[in-house]
């Protein structure tokens, strides 16, 4: 038998046996002068993710991990349609605004109104915010009022995009710090800092941090007070990224939507509850008037006139499709279903933790997201990070460890995600592996230096 020594004799036997990656460095720095057969390639980029956190124990992420076969065919056939594309795709257009339609329906909208389909919540909140202050704007001009120093009220517990719609388009963020033992904000923490010259109040249903809404209700009344008695017509919009496909389904007579008369937008992430693969979320307004007409672009494009009113331009189809998808398939009835499904398996994950002695959850009676929030008691020789280094090392969960917003910042708490997939045995399993990852830890008395500075911070998305 003969050994090849030539490259093209090497390539011809690993063509034959394998593939030539198995034993040299992938291409990482330059751009390749040649490439390689699709099945090398496919080989490639499928061996580095083999490594890689593996999606179903992720209990980080809100992200949706898993969608029917039927619903990733529908995605798989449509990646080649361009969303933006209206003239071309007016179907896929139309499918859009009956998305739109009946998040109006489920949110309480009061009649027609109108929304945009986003890449996430992300930009949905862009595209919110934006809208207040342009609105804002018009009020005070009308009143001859200074339009210098804009500023939005918020609390602590909100998602990191706030800051950064602040940063990048110049509004001052007023943020209600939280405190040791309430992380969620009311109208109480609101009221000093609303004046004339806030654009809107944010107020999140369903935190990242432990999954509560902050006081809705409250803050709804205390702006319609502020209405009546100060002339001060300020806007609520709300952050549903996560609670507005969970609020509507588990506490359906809980009002946090357009049944409140302040609440004149929302954004719910399509990829979080709405049970959609990444990237899509939803922006909805009350009524049409509450989208400020100069950020919608009147274009001629291709022959036909278009208006949109986005950030984005390009992108697929095949999540809005996807969407629409499960809405017809799932309608309240199963929605409703999956989300108890979700609540019932949260609540007994909770159960077997007390049981434990070892934790105490956070706030498990009030209305939360399906999920864990929890956090050691008493006197252990070892803490949450520990916990969570561990439990990845021996059983691969990902349940993240992370401290609170200030003034909460001296807490620190885990966060187990139970979603759709998570099934009774998974939550039994995972009960006796966070006990036996404390027992580990018991013995060992804390993980080492060397494994804490691994560990995953920040409460994951
Ligand atoms: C996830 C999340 C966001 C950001 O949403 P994306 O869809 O990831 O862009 C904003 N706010 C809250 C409350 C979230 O949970």
């Amino acid at each position: 038998m003969t050994t090849p020594t030539k490259p093209s004799e090497l390539d011809a036997v690993a063509a034959l046996y394998g593939n030539r990656f198995i034993t040299q460095e992938v291409p990482s720095r330059e751009f390749p002068d040649t490439g390689m057969t699709a099945v090398d390639a496919m080989r490639l980029v499928a061996e580095d993710l083999v490594i890689e956190g593996d999606p179903a124990r992720n209990l980080a992420t809100f992200v949706t991990t898993w969608m029917e076969p039927e619903a990733q065919r529908i995605i798989a056939e449509n990646l080649h349609r361009n969303f933006i594309d209206h003239a071309e795709y007016p179907r896929t257009a139309e499918i859009e605004q009956r998305c739109i339609r009946m998040l109006a329906d489920l949110f309480h909208a009061p009649g027609p109104t109108t929304g945009a389909r986003t890449q996430g919540s992300s930009e949905a909140i862009m595209l919110g915010a934006l809208s207040l202050k342009w609105n804002w704007r018009t009020r005070r001009q009308r009143e001859g009022g200074s339009v210098e120093r804009p500023n939005l009220v918020f609390g602590g517990d909100v998602h990191v995009v706030w800051e950064k719609f602040c940063r990048y388009f110049d509004v001052e963020p007023r943020i209600v710090p939280l405190q040791p033992g309430k992380y969620t904000i009311g109208p109480d923490d609101v009221a000093a800092h609303v004046d004339e010259n806030t654009i809107g109040v944010a107020a999140v249903l369903g935190t990242t941090f432990t999954g509560h809404k902050d006081d809705v209700v409250g803050i709804n009344n205390l702006l319609v007070q502020l209405k009546q008695e100060r002339g001060l017509d300020v806007p609520l919009h709300i952050d549903g990224a996560s609670g507005g496909f969970v609020w509507p389904f588990l506490y359906p007579d809980s009002p946090w939507d357009f049944r409140l008369e302040q609440v004149r937008s929302i954004n719910v992430s399509g990829h979080k509850f709405g049970l959609v693969y990444p990237g899509i979320g939803w922006l909805v307004f009350r009524e049409t008037a509450d989208l400020a007409p100069d950020l919608v672009f009147e274009e001629n494009y291709l022959g036909k006139t278009d208006s949109t009113f986005t950030l984005n331009f390009s992108t697929g189809s095949s999540m809005v499709l996807a969407q629409y998808y499960n809405f017809v398939r799932f309608g309240r009835q199963g929605y409703s279903y999956i989300m108890r499904n979700m609540e019932e398996n949260a609540r007994m994950l909770g159960d077997e933790l007390e049981k434990m002695g070892r934790f105490e959850l956070i706030d498990r009676y009030e209305e939360q997201l399906p999920l864990v929030a929890f956090r050691l008691t008493g006197e252990q020789d070892f803490d949450e990070f520990d916990l969570a280094w561990q439990l990845s090392a021996e059983r691969g969960w990902m349940v993240p460890a992370y401290t609170l917003p200030p003034d909460a910042q001296d807490v620190t708490i885990m966060r187990a995600l139970v979603k759709e997939t998570m099934s009774r045995e998974h939550v039994d399993t995972l009960a006796r592996d966070i006990e036996e990852a404390c027992r580990t830890l018991d013995a060992k008395g804390g993980a080492h230096e060397s494994e804490r500075a691994k560990i995953v911070t920040g409460p994951g998305h």
